[in-house]
């Protein structure tokens, strides 16, 4: 079955244009279309958002004459709507949303996490920031090794998973120190990080010196990984020009797995995973700018901001 529902572009008025319905059935039941299904699919996640997806199935009226009479129907063609936007926040599947309005539980952590095959500049690889779910971990390895094979590029694994509790602390130690606009730029609120997914890495290269900068993404790592990656279930999170969708700063960096084929279709699309699930960042730059995003009079914060001060 496709999993991708495409919205039905086609209006009305077309479908009296030398369409009867018996063909218009028969062509749904043939190609097997999902068009018309009202039953939902159980496990796909899929899910084209109403009105953000091309609609390429315009064409279909291309042989029919603009000299053609319409032929009048006794009972007008039903006119199918587009799927309901359904957001993903099921842990369970690789394709659910993370952002500062759908955050993970507190207590969230993926059940096996492990260790992938792969270079990370640092010794000790049992620790957390070195391990992912099964999945996405044999997938980074995959897209690793055809880094290598295919260009001779060698990349590495910087910082994968990150707990609740640590991400609290990198968040509460950036406001402490950089300020509330830099902090909510670059940093993601607890709950609010894919890294507490196991599902998303920040990777780099040794010309980089292994950092996390924007200048990775001019690199032939970086270059070959935006070109690549959705081959093998990957999306760049966070990409230059959509600032304002998903609420965080261009991270050439960070690449989370969401499966190939929704991978492939927001490579295609050029959608985020926000605005694939028409979910995109409603903060303002403003509100950002001044408000902090955890509880800055609760002892936790303070303990962590008097280290400083
Ligand atoms: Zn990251």
């Amino acid at each position: 079955m496709k999993k991708f529902l495409r919205p039905f572009a086609v209006p009305a008025v077309l479908w009296a244009l030398g369409f009867g319905l018996s063909l218009l059935f028969g062509a749904c039941d043939s190609s097997s279309d999902t068009l018309g299904d009202d039953t939902p699919a159980p496990t796909s996640s899929l899910e084209i958002p109403a009105g953000t997806a091309p609609s390429t199935d315009i064409g279909t009226n291309e042989t029919v004459s603009p000299t053609d009479p319409p032929t009048p129907t006794a009972t007008p063609a039903p006119t199918p709507t587009p799927t309901p936007l359904v957001v993903n926040t099921d842990t369970s599947t690789v394709t659910f949303l993370v952002n500062r309005e759908y955050p993970l539980p507190d207590s969230f952590v993926p059940a096996d996490l492990t260790t992938p095959d792969v270079l990370f500049p640092f010794s000790d690889t049992s620790i957390d920031k070195a391990k992912m779910t099964p999945e996405a971990g044999e997938a980074l390895a995959r897209l690793f090794d055809a880094a290598y094979t295919e260009a001779g590029l060698t990349l590495y694994g910087v910082s994968a998973y990150r707990s609740y509790a640590r991400q609290y602390t990198i968040y509460a130690t950036n406001l402490a120190t950089r300020g509330i606009a830099h902090t909510n730029r670059y940093s993601a609120a607890p709950g609010r990080s894919e890294h507490q997914t196991g599902l998303a890495i920040d990777i780099s290269c040794a010309s980089e010196g292994y950092g996390l900068e924007d200048t990775f993404a001019d690199t032939p790592e970086g270059i070959w990984v935006s070109e690549n990656a959705h081959r093998f279930g990957f999306i760049l999170r966070y990409p230059k020009d959509k600032e304002h969708i998903t609420g965080y700063n261009y991270e050439p960096w960070h690449i989370r797995y969401v499966g190939t084929e929704l991978a492939g279709h927001l490579y295609e699309t050029g959608l985020t995973l926000d605005e694939y699930y028409g979910a995109p960042s409603t903060l303002s730059a403003e509100y950002l700018e001044t408000t902090p995003l955890i509880d800055t009079t609760a002892e936790s914060y303070l303990s962590i901001y008097r280290q400083y001060h």
